[in-house]
């Protein structure tokens, strides 16, 4: 029985991996309560921590002599409204996760730290008029300084200390105070929010099919609705979010969009800034912590009309709930991979229901989940079927590369067409999912491979650094001058885009070559400039990674080629032929965005795999309706759920024995509609250094898969070789 107290309990979310929340009582010498949803350090054992109000109670299951007081409240006023904490709460509950660690992962950095809900600024350089005039060359014996103030006059803008350390390798604070001291720099504190002084640009008349999804989302405001808004790249679903949204600022109520990774899409924020004139708060990784706060107050305060972010700002607070708009909705990135393991899309949906106001889910290539959503009638769905501006769709074709001559991965029907187009004055896209020289550096007498030490995987070949990297565990070292068991000369195995490049330079020399990958946009403004000249046409011909499928506009593509489709038709992972169609059409809407129409060709060794061909006959539509099949067929989502419990450790042997217990524990639940598969070691079972393995539970309704999870977990602490390995639950697992 729980006790009945005199003082009032509280009950506080801390972030430690306990599920559930912790009672205290309040501090002696405060004279109100903490509001639910305000933040208050605690004493936790030796420590004290940031906690986050939750509720409160006049009972609790621990005896009085044991409840400690709490240390101080943080917040006068809640920082969580009560549907945020709600929504926060159902998700610790539904992905399995605890509470304290939920509520963490939802506010920024130094909020979590205990540092005040203030918004502080954020610190911008600025050129006095001196400082525009000084020649930089002129102070001598001070490198750093001179370095500083030539960065300041060439960037012409107003930088943050952050942007100054990472364009410097040093920390820049000692220069710069030095420049203030001579009256060259002056260092004033703005907020994050970027006020556009400009009138918005205008608008282009919507055509048919965008003016019926403009009204029907618009229809839907004052209550929840889900839209699916599906249209190929191209087709104006941007400019339809952008009408919606210019209506729903106009009621006064506040947007939140939802983007895979912004990083790789800085036009849309562009696009989003000429066209809105209001202020736009943006939140993702790449802030600093100050940068983060600011946005996340401005978002709360309200004083921000559009808050755009990735994954995390499905938590953000907002003042006025307005419309969640989640943008490439099938993109797998949205799915938290680690620590608290949430799907972004999901929750948005989840969190637009309980806010009562639309959600609109935007791709070219929907999810099988949301299609199969649409199909129960639980979304709208809305599509653009042509091009907006009138281009027409782009021919796709499969390239047969059996038995025949490949150089470098290109075939000779590829390389062909490469030329026409490039002597039709288009540019070409070439895309390959993989970085680097070559995928293995193997010896071609003995048949020694550079393997990674620490994983199941084979060290990654990078000729421009002269390094060999794994992409798994990060792990380097340099490329032995010879085979370290015969002595004789080592080759590179496979292609990856360096090579593909090289290649390409040696076939087409006199047209530019650019590679877009995470290695060639490492610097900072590398990215941005390879687009620049990838739009001003100044490259011709592309090759990269799926950083150039994502949502660029390149008018001038007419041609774009798939080096390797086979990857994704006979992986271990069910949803790799579905991310297979999704990249060939995000590819396809590469090409031919302008005038011209476009072509596109795919290299592949099997011609004749029916969901392949289904794509190229027929759409993405019948594709996803074949593929959908042949998932109820397999009872896999989104007609089962699944959940994975995966462990690791530096033994081998302690995930398989924690999880053969996992096992018995589940099967003496004797849970109903619950399947486990498994233990069954991953598909790279080291990684690392450690080992892992997973047990896969799927269940044809969710809500056995809950109760199941809900009565199981509980006792998997407990379970002999628990502390031997470090485990952890994935609800509605991304990668399998
Ligand atoms: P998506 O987001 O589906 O890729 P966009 O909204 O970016 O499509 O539109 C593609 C291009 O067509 C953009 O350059 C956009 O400005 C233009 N566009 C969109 N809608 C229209 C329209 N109704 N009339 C003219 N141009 C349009
Ligand atoms: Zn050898
Ligand atoms: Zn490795």
């Amino acid at each position: 029985m729980p006790q009945s107290s005199a003082t009032p309990i509280l009950q506080i979310a801390v972030p430690t991996p306990v599920q559930g929340y912790f009672d205290y009582l309040p501090a002696p010498d405060e004279a109100n309560l903490p509001a639910i949803g305000a933040r208050v350090r605690v004493p936790f054992g030796r420590r004290q921590m940031v906690g986050v109000v939750i509720g409160h109670s006049e009972a609790s299951h621990v005896p009085s002599h044991r409840l400690r007081p709490i240390v101080a409240t943080l917040d006068a006023e809640p920082l969580l409204d009560a549907l945020l904490l709600n929504l926060l709460t159902w998700a610790a509950d539904y992905y399995q996760h605890p509470l304290g660690e939920v509520m963490a992962a939802a506010l920024p950095v130094a909020l979590r730290q205990g540092k005040p809900a203030q918004v502080q600024g954020i610190e911008y350089c600025t050129l006095t008029e001196a400082g525009r005039r000084t020649d930089p060359a002129s102070l001598p014996r001070a490198p750093r300084q001179t370095a500083l103030l030539r960065l300041l006059q060439d960037r012409q803008e107003a930088l943050t200390l952050e942007q100054l350390r990472t364009q410097q390798d040093t920390d820049p604070r000692q220069s710069l105070k030095a420049l203030v001291d001579k009256g060259l720099v002056q260092i004033d504190a703005r907020s994050c929010l970027t006020q556009v002084d400009t009138p918005p640009a205008p608008a282009p008349a919507l055509n048919a099919a965008q003016q019926q999804a403009v009204e029907a989302i618009v229809a839907s405001l004052d209550g929840f609705t889900g839209h699916l808004l599906e249209g190929v790249t191209g087709s104006g679903k941007t400019e339809v979010y952008l009408q919606v949204i210019r209506q729903v600022l106009a009621s006064g109520r506040q947007c939140l969009v939802l983007v895979p990774e912004i990083a790789l899409t800085p036009q849309l924020l562009d696009r989003f800034r000429a066209r809105l004139d209001i202020p736009i708060a943006v939140l993702h990784s790449g802030l600093n912590d100050s940068e983060r706060l600011c946005a996340w107050l401005c978002a709360r305060s309200g004083e921000a009309g559009v808050v755009i972010g990735t994954r995390s700002a499905v938590f953000a607070p907002w003042a006025r709930p307005g419309l969640i708009i989640v943008d490439e909705e099938h993109d797998p990135s949205l799915k938290q991979q680690d620590g608290f393991r949430y799907h972004a899309r999901d929750l948005a949906v989840m969190r637009a229901h309980r806010e009562q106001v639309p959600v609109v889910l935007g791709s070219a290539t929907p999810a099988l989940e949301s299609l199969a959503n649409v199909a129960r009638g639980q979304y709208r769905h809305l599509s653009l079927p042509g091009r907006a501006g009138g281009a027409s769709a782009p021919r796709l074709k499969l390239l047969d590369v059996r038995s025949q001559f490949m150089d470098e991965g290109l075939s000779v029907p590829l390389l062909d067409r490469i030329q026409q187009h490039l002597e039709d004055d288009g540019q070409v896209l070439l895309f390959l999912n993989r970085r680097g020289y070559a995928p293995a550096l193997i010896c071609h007498e003995c048949g020694w491979v550079a393997d990674c030490h620490r994983c199941d995987a084979r060290m990654t070949w990078h000729a421009g650094i002269r390094r060999l990297r794994c992409h798994h565990c990060g792990h380097e070292t340099g490329v032995p001058a010879q085979c370290p068991s015969c002595s004789r000369p080592l080759v590179g195995r496979g292609q990856g885009t360096e090579r593909v490049e090289q290649a390409l330079r040696r076939h087409f020399p006199a047209w530019p070559v650019v590679r877009i990958d995470r290695d060639s946009t490492r610097r900072k403004g590398a990215l941005a400039s390879a687009l620049e000249g990838v739009r001003s046409g100044q490259h011709r011909i592309l090759v990269g990674t799926q950083m150039l499928a994502k949502g660029h506009d390149f008018p001038n593509v007419t041609l774009a080629a798939i080096l390797e489709a086979d990857q994704g038709l006979f992986s271990a992972d069910f949803r790799a032929v579905e991310r297979l169609a999704q990249t060939i059409v995000q590819v396809a809407g590469r090409a031919g965005r302008g005038a011209r129409p476009g072509e596109v060709l795919i290299q592949t060794h099997h011609p004749d795999h029916p969901l392949l061909l289904t794509l190229l006959r027929a759409g993405y539509g019948a594709f996803a309706q074949a593929a959908l099949a042949e998932r109820r067929e397999a009872h896999l989502p989104p007609y089962a759920a699944l959940a994975l419990l995966r462990a690791e450790a530096a033994d081998a042997e302690a995930p398989r024995v924690f999880l053969e217990g996992a096992s018995q524990a589940l099967t003496s639940k004797n849970p109903q509609g619950v399947q486990a598969w498994g233990p069954a070691p991953a598909p790279m079972e080291r990684k690392a250094g450690r080992y892992r393995a997973h047990l896969l539970l799927q269940a044809d309704q969710r809500r056995d898969l809950r109760k199941a999870l809900a009565i199981w977990l509980p006792d998997l602490p407990r379970l002999p070789g628990a502390r031997k390995v470090r485990w952890s639950v994935d609800v509605d697992p991304v990668d399998l």
